[in-house]
């Protein structure tokens, strides 16, 4: 085991890791779940209620006119980040989920009705199966299902299939929380559009690791959460086609959306605030303004490049473990595994981790239709990101090895 890799220069922008866990330095292994912040962003945090704390747009004062600008600076940063021309077509939300929602409650009724179609994933999360379960059974719409092959790509010949029934809408998932399956979701979005459908992506997994360009990819709605990439719990957004924005009704209804309110009627104001009512998450915002400036600034490439020689080597140390099997993932597996062990129970494993200070997730992982298909009812993760060290990953491997020469 190579304990001299060095440790990645990023890791001290992270505060947390430097906690200690039940008496042990703390190896956060679940990064999927959610990111640890750099100091840039909780400064930012601090500084605005500290220095800039006032309601947006709203603005007939100095600090209602700063924090309305540090507001759409963020949009802007956000959008040029993910090469979008438009900063009105990103819309905030409170994550990937509510971003999934929007859409199936805004767009979903107005395009859908009795006998069309919706596309899925087997590996999808929850948050994109079950608003479009609500919206079938709202519209009388009909789900259909892409089965992964046992290797753990996606079956391409049932995709296929599945489009020469034109669905009208496809919902991909970029990276998958599960599996760690990266999909080729430009090639299975042009192939769905040119069928016809609209396409949404799940990125809530892929930002984090990959830099992802919205016009290029050509995919209709775009959301991921910003807790995962490094900002704060509580701001998302949704990417959007304008033509398409612009034709889909509010979803919520209340201040900020309205261009002019009378009791005979409300006119609504224009994207992006259409879709977002009431007084939005300004320091969330800022801080993933922030946290997006951060990773701007960052050299992803080199950062890429230490998840990836994380994740081989995290996996050659754990498959020394007796016992140890990592679910397959496909031909590009990005930045996790999920794995079993053996006569171990993932729960129990979860909790001795733990006690060794290493930070795991146990259980469905929110893809419980995957787990079904698999005949199993949760599964290990560890998830990676570029401030984990190589000798976490062989903390890992040992804490695993020893709880199973322990029950020998
Ligand atoms: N989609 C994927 C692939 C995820 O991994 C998650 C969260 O784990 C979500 C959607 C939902 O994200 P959030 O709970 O931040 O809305």
């Amino acid at each position: 085991m190579s304990k001299q890799a060095p440790v990645p220069p990023w890791r001290r922008d992270f505060p947390l890791l430097s906690v200690r866990v039940h008496g042990q330095p703390l190896a956060y292994l679940d990064n999927a779940a959610t990111t640890q912040k750099p100091w840039q962003v909780i400064d930012a945090l601090s500084r605005y209620y500290k220095t800039g704390n006032a309601n947006v747009h709203r603005g007939s004062h100095a600090l209602s006119n700063q924090a309305t600008e540090a507001f759409e600076k963020a949009r802007r940063q956000v959008a040029g980040w993910l090469g979008i021309a438009e900063p009105e077509t990103l819309i905030w939300t409170r994550g990937a989920t509510e971003a999934i929602n929007l859409v199936a409650q805004s767009w979903g009724p107005m395009n859908l009705s009795s006998g069309d179609r919706i596309l899925l994933m087997q590996s999808a999360h929850h948050a994109n199966i079950v608003p479009w379960q609500l919206l079938a059974d709202r519209t009388g719409a009909e789900l259909e299902v892409v089965r992964l092959l046992p290797d753990g790509n996606l079956d391409l010949e049932h995709f296929r299939q599945c489009l020469t029934r034109q669905p009208k809408l496809v919902t991909l998932t970029h990276i998958s929380n599960a599996l760690g399956t990266c999909y080729p979701v430009a090639k299975l979005a042009r192939e769905s559009r040119e069928a016809g459908a609209t396409v949404l992506i799940d990125g809530a997994q892929a930002l984090p690791h990959q830099d992802v360009n919205l016009e290029e990819l050509a995919c209709d709605f775009y959301v991921f959460s910003g807790h995962k990439v490094f900002g704060p719990t509580g701001i998302g957004a949704l990417w959007g086609r304008r033509e398409l924005l612009e034709a889909m009704p509010p979803w919520q209804a209340g201040g900020e959306m309205i261009e002019r309110v009378s009791f005979s009627g409300t006119t609504f104001a224009d994207l992006p605030f259409k879709f977002e009512a009431g007084t939005p998450n300004i320091s969330g915002v800022i801080g993933l303004g922030t946290a997006i400036e951060y990773v701007q600034k960052s050299d992803r490439q080199a950062q890429a490049a230490h998840e990836q020689s994380l994740l081989t080597h995290a996996l050659a140390c754990c498959e020394t473990v007796p016992g140890f099997s990592p679910l397959p993932a496909g031909s590009e597996r990005t930045s996790l595994f999920s794995f079993l062990l053996d006569g171990h129970h993932p729960q129990d494993v979860a909790h001795w981790l733990d006690r060794q200070g290493i930070a795991v997730r146990a259980g469905h992982h929110c893809a419980m239709p995957l787990m079904e298909s698999l005949g199993i009812q949760g599964t290990l993760r560890a998830s990676f990101a570029f401030y984990n060290t190589h000798e976490e990953a062989e903390r890992l491997a040992r804490a695993l090895d020893e709880l199973v020469h322990q029950d020998r």
